[in-house]
């Protein structure tokens, strides 16, 4: 399956880090990259809070749509309230995922009609925590939304209506093959990962194109093989390299203690 490598911005809201934002526009702009933008409609998160909200910030986001970004609801209000890692997770944190239908429903509703005060009319969703359950997708759909930036899978697979363009990993994934979504959280980022991020684009130029392309891109994965790359995928993740996870933070502890490696208590 032939490497794809789409970008995708999380977090972004008025109150986010306007220094950054510019920032990263021009580096896109630089290279011609065409992202996802996942725009928070009302964000009640302290942790998106980075400084005066940015007056300008509709206006901004309509001129990178009509530039040829493309928008996406990410979640409603980016706050967990529900104890629960969904479908594809392996935090147990959401906005959505353990909620029932009705609460999601009128949720991701209100969501809609805040973008939509604001001219944004989307159709591509994708949840704080990558936490979405059975739900989340009923209500998604019901509300008109079609795409979903998240799965596990290596393509895209359409399921109950919605398409799921899969993110598989955190950080950059240096994956062969298939599709590989880069999600950036780039309110924190100093120099140091700019630079990072820029040696990434220069070295994946060829595989990058515009999100927007992926929505209309003809599936020719098996849905159902597609699944299954999915569930082996939360299953490894789940199951074993958290379940290997608590060893190294042992061993890391015993490390900063002063304290010798296992191998080397001779
Ligand atoms: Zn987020």
């Amino acid at each position: 399956m032939r490497r794809t490598v789409l970008f995708r911005l999380d977090d972004i809201c008025p109150s986010m880090n306007a220094q950054n934002f510019q920032r990263i526009q021009d580096l896109f702009h630089k290279y011609d990259i065409k992202p996802l933008l996942g725009i928070v409609p009302e964000n009640k998160d302290e942790k998106l809070n980075y400084g005066e909200m940015d007056s300008d910030f509709w206006k901004t986001i309509k001129i990178l749509e009509k530039e040829g970004w493309s928008l996406a609801m990410h979640g409603v209000n980016h706050v967990y309230d529900s104890k629960d890692a969904g479908l594809v997770s392996g935090r147990k944190k959401s906005e959505f995922s353990g909620h029932g239908y009705n609460k999601q429903y009128n949720k991701i509703s209100i969501g809609k009609k805040i973008l939509n005060g604001h001219g944004i009319d989307t159709n591509i969703f994708f949840a704080p925590g990558h936490s979405y359950d059975t739900n989340t997708i009923k209500a998604l759909y019901k509300n008109g939304f079609r795409f979903i930036s998240d799965g596990r899978s290596h393509d895209c697979y359409e399921k109950d209506g919605i398409r799921f363009i899969p993110c598989r990993k955190y950080g950059y994934d240096s994956s062969s093959s298939g599709i590989i979504t880069i999600c950036l959280h780039i309110n924190s980022y100093s120099e140091k990962e700019f630079v990072e991020l820029e040696t990434f684009i220069l070295a994946n130029k060829a595989e990058i194109i515009a999100y927007s392309e992926i929505l209309k891109r003809e599936i020719k994965s098996s849905k159902y093989l597609m699944l299954l790359d999915e569930k082996l995928y939360v299953f490894y993740e789940r199951n074993i390299r958290y379940a290997v996870s608590p060893y190294y933070q042992r061993l890391k502890k015993r490390i900063e203690r002063g304290g010798k490696m296992p191998w080397k208590n001779r």
